[in-house]
């Protein structure tokens, strides 16, 4: 066991039923399986979808995988699923290994899907969700949700797994589709959001003046702003105004 792979494998077969229900699996799906681990998933995946394309990083476990699943409808790429070309997928499940939550949820709603069902840790499954004005709204909430419907499926305990995690989990069901709001710049977007929720307790105005360079906007931007906006605090913010914001100072005129 490598635990700093995230190697905790799931022993609650009610559990892994569910995530099959969840998925809803047809013979014209192709599923991607980020860590196959001992193939637990795997397996299920392979009864009810046409393929299965699992990328595991730990070489004994790959070779495992391959040899388990010999001639059958299940591919194995041994890699980092951060690093490896990702293969043709319609829909992912996985349970993630926790150390790349954040990376790998950004690379393959960049890479696009019909939907995917994903075990995440459960305070980070919390941020993903979060609405404005909660203690959870972060820059997480609003790029992921940004990209995607966010719904929360289950609560799971770490005694669904071997060995146990100290840390609880949850089954997400992300569904990608067009944000409801539109950002001229998505980059400045992003790093617009890096500063103001790295400094959440403060008002927006200190946050984006003391980075202006950082940024790379001229003072006189913020000007344009509505000074009623400027004394909030970033989570007061929807994710539309924090867009309306991101362009309204970007934007070059
Ligand atoms: N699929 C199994 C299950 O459901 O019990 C195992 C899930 S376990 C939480 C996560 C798996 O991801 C481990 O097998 C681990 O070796 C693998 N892994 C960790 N980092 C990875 C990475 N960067 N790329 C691909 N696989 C990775």
């Amino acid at each position: 066991m490598k635990p700093r792979l995230g190697q905790h494998f799931l022993i609650d077969q009610r559990i892994l039923e569910r995530i099959i229900r969840y998925a809803d699996l047809k013979a014209s799906d192709t599923v991607l399986e980020i860590g196959g681990g001992n193939g637990i998933l795997t397996n299920k995946l392979a009864e009810a979808a046409g393929s299965v394309v699992t990328i595991e990083l730990d070489r004994d476990l790959a070779d495992g995988l391959a040899s388990m699943r010999r001639d059958s409808n299940v591919s194995v790429i041994h890699g980092d699923a951060l690093k490896v070309k990702l293969p043709y997928f319609n829909k992912v499940v996985s349970n993630l290994p926790y150390q790349i939550s954040s990376k790998i949820t950004f690379r393959l709603l960049d890479a696009g899907f019909e939907y995917a069902i994903l075990m995440y840790q459960l305070e980070f499954a919390k941020r993903m969700l979060a609405a404005p004005g909660t203690p959870d709204y972060s820059r997480l909430s609003v790029t992921v949700q940004y990209h995607a419907d966010i719904e929360m499926l289950e609560n799971v305990p770490p005694s669904a797994f071997k060995p146990q995690p100290r840390v609880k989990s949850a089954i997400l069901k992300l569904t990608p589709r067009e944000a409801p709001y539109h950002v001229n710049d998505l980059d400045f977007f992003n790093r617009l959001l890096k500063v103001v929720f790295g400094q959440r307790r403060k008002m927006l105005k200190n946050s984006i003046t003391s980075a202006i360079s950082v940024l790379g906007i001229p003072i006189d931007n913020i000007s344009r702003l509505d000074e009623a906006i400027l004394q909030r605090r970033p989570e007061t913010l929807t994710p539309q105004e924090l867009a309306e914001l991101s362009n309204i100072i970007r934007d070059e005129i």
